[in-house]
């Protein structure tokens, strides 16, 4: 399959990911679940890695690489820990992207460097406490007041809350005391009229920063309006469709980093004589996660592809984000019950990857959200040709 999406570049990017996570991440793991936190030095690592800003234009200070390479620098991540690949992938495809789709030639050239080097941390404000698979709800409001818009309401469980320098967050415009619609505003994360919550207590991406935002008279600058005043919603829902194929990369990878701990404990455990691998029951178990894991990452890196090519890549993209994140929650199930006791206990890890999995069905759209996103587009399809 590699060689169907990869090119030398791409290769030479994985293997340094791999070899990153392997000596710098992999050690600090589980502390990280433990301690709820990733160290600083892993995102400056990762910055001076060229990390940061993989899809980001070169003009603008990112590597100008493409869709699938980073795919595959989420996914070589996530293998490892998921909490690092979501706050990597958080602060690029929802954090930087909607300024780099969107955002004025003077927001690109003021914003993306310092995002691409990863010298500040993006974050994504979409989602409300009455406003979450209805993000359309939202009840945030930004009323123009001269040349700033006036900024009241919240967010919930925006990753990289407290590391970000740049948050783009969805309101309603208001002008002239008329609601204009849902528009999206770069807000620099020092303005007096942000409050971040605690972090939340999570289930899993433990080490990953999720918190409520609260905008209390937040005065932000007319010209921090990303893009059209009203097109915030759409430039948020095309960032989602890239969000998603970044969230079925990490699902890939959260699965194969499960698999692997349940493959290798299946040649080292002996039980009535023999490696456990060699009962049927365990065997086909692997065989079944493998395939699974290799159905996910051809969805993922297809509709990676696709988008590279200039494609819509809706369908595509929320098929891959479906796919691969319940394929990765039946993954990281079944590896638990290989290694038995062992897996329900945190020295193998495999309880941690149970734990991250969880939320793939959830964020950036849940698995039922996905299904009436691909129902819709089969009937437009249909219709179409009909
Ligand atoms: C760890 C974490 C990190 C996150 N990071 C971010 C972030 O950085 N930025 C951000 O903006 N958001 C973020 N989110 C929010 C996430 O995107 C939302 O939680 C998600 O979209 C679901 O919204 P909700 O929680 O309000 O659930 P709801 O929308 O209330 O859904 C509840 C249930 O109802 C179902 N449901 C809702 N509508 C329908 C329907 N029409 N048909 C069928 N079923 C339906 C859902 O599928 C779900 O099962 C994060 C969430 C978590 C847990």
């Amino acid at each position: 399959m590699d060689n169907l999406f990869f090119n030398e570049e791409h290769f030479m990017l994985i293997d340094m990911v791999r070899d990153f996570a392997k000596t710098e991440i992999a050690p600090i793991a589980q502390d990280m679940d433990n301690n709820g936190k990733i160290p600083k030095e892993i995102i400056s690592q990762m910055a001076d890695l060229g990390l940061m800003g993989i899809p980001v234009p070169e003009k603008y200070g990112g590597a100008g690489m493409d869709t699938v390479a980073y795919a595959a620098a989420v996914m070589e991540l996530a293998k490892v820990d998921a909490s690092v690949a979501i706050t990597m992938a958080a602060h690029t495809s929802l954090g930087s992207m909607p300024i780099a789709i969107a955002g004025t030639e003077e927001q690109k050239q003021k914003y993306l460097p310092n995002l691409a080097s990863g010298k500040i941390i993006g974050a994504f404000g979409l989602t409300e406490p009455g406003a979450g698979s209805d993000a359309g709800s939202t009840k945030t409001t930004a009323e123009l007041d001269g040349d700033e818009y006036v900024v009241n309401g919240g967010k919930i469980f925006i990753t990289n809350s407290s590391l970000a320098g740049i948050l783009t967050l969805t309101t309603n415009i208001i002008e002239n005391g008329e609601n204009k619609g849902i528009g999206a505003l770069i807000v620099e994360t020092d303005n007096p009229g942000l409050k971040i919550g605690p972090k939340e207590k999570k289930m899993g991406w433990r080490a990953s920063d999720t918190r409520q935002l609260f905008f209390e008279n937040m005065r932000v600058p007319k010209e921090n309006v990303l893009g059209q005043p009203t097109d915030g919603f759409k430039t948020f829902l095309k960032t989602l469709i890239g969000g998603r194929i970044s969230v079925s990369a990490l699902s890939c990878g959260t699965a194969e980093g499960a698999f692997q701990k349940a493959l290798q404990y299946s040649t080292e455990r002996n039980a009535f004589g023999k490696e456990i691998n060699k009962f049927q029951a365990v065997g086909f178990k692997l065989a079944d996660m493998a395939t699974d894991i290799e159905a996910a990452k051809l969805l993922t890196f297809h509709a990676a592809w696709m988008k590279d090519q200039g494609k819509d890549v809706l369908k595509q993209a929320a098929q891959a984000k479906l796919f691969a994140s319940e394929a990765a929650m039946r993954i990281t199930t079944e590896a638990i019950q290989i290694l038995g006791g062992y897996g329900y206990v945190k020295e193998y890890d495999v309880e941690r990857f149970f734990r991250d999995a969880k939320v793939l069905e959830i964020g950036e759209g849940t698995s039922e959200v996905q299904r009436m996103i691909i129902s819709k587009e089969l009937v437009k399809t249909f219709n179409k040709a009909t």
